[in-house]
């Protein structure tokens, strides 16, 4: 009883949540509705389900953070995904935003550096049924093993583009990714057309940042 109500007090928050999205200018319809469809309050810690449908980035372990869902909804409606296509997320975090481009029917690989945190979204994937490929290390490099990518999307503030992630793209690929300071990143799209790239700039964003080889490499931060 108390399981049916909270899901239906879920449901109907999610579906809040998808409103505001769409109001906010998230206009992929099939992005709204895996948004709709997946449990995010299961990618948070129990002392925070009950804000799970605000859009607003929360905690997670290793002083990391699940995107606010109206960032995870651009980075993706950015990727201009079609289903059945090859993407590469780095920094799977929660693993929320890896379970909205499952849902979008994407084959899915994710890179994560926090162990701890790798293990915990592999547990709440496999738990919700999720197929997908994750492996825990420094996603600055890529995983070359199984480029190119149609997609790569990085969930955390880059200060340059990582050159092994370009080079990982397919034909007519799309890297998706904040490249900025430590303070502010403005999203970059990066779309590989033959052997040249074409690059857009949109609006500012703020991420946890990228660390490791090719990204910001601060012991600082490393914990
Ligand atoms: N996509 C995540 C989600 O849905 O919860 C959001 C993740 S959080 C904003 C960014 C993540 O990137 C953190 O978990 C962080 O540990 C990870 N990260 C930072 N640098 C990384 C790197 N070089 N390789 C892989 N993961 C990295």
């Amino acid at each position: 009883m108390l399981h049916q109500y909270n899901e239906h007090k879920y449901r109907h928050r999610r579906n809040k949540l998808v409103s505001g999205l769409k109001d906010k200018g998230i206009t992929s319809g099939e992005v709204l509705s895996a948004i709709a469809r997946i449990p995010r309050h299961e990618f948070v810690d129990t002392a925070f389900a009950d804000r799970a449908y605000e859009d607003s980035a929360l905690p997670i372990d290793m002083k990391q953070t699940i995107s606010q869902p109206f960032t995870v909804a651009k980075q993706t409606e950015m990727l201009q995904l079609v289903p059945g296509e090859k993407v590469l997320e780095i920094g799977t975090g929660s693993g929320y935003q890896a379970a909205i481009l499952l849902e979008l029917g994407a084959e899915v690989y994710t890179v994560e550096r926090h162990r701890l945190l790798y293990e915990r979204a592999r547990e709440i994937l496999h738990r919700l049924d999720y197929r997908l490929m994750m492996k825990c290390g420094d996603g600055t490099e890529g995983w070359p093993a199984y480029a190119p990518y149609n997609g790569i999307v990085v969930t955390a503030g880059a200060p340059v583009v990582p050159e092994a992630l370009v080079q990982q793209l397919s034909e007519g690929g799309r890297l998706v990714i904040p490249v900025g300071d430590e303070t502010r990143q403005a999203m970059h799209r990066i779309t590989r057309e033959g052997d040249d790239f074409h690059e857009e700039i949109f609006e500012d964003y703020k991420f946890v940042p990228l660390i490791g080889r090719s990204g910001w490499n601060n012991p600082e931060a490393d914990s």
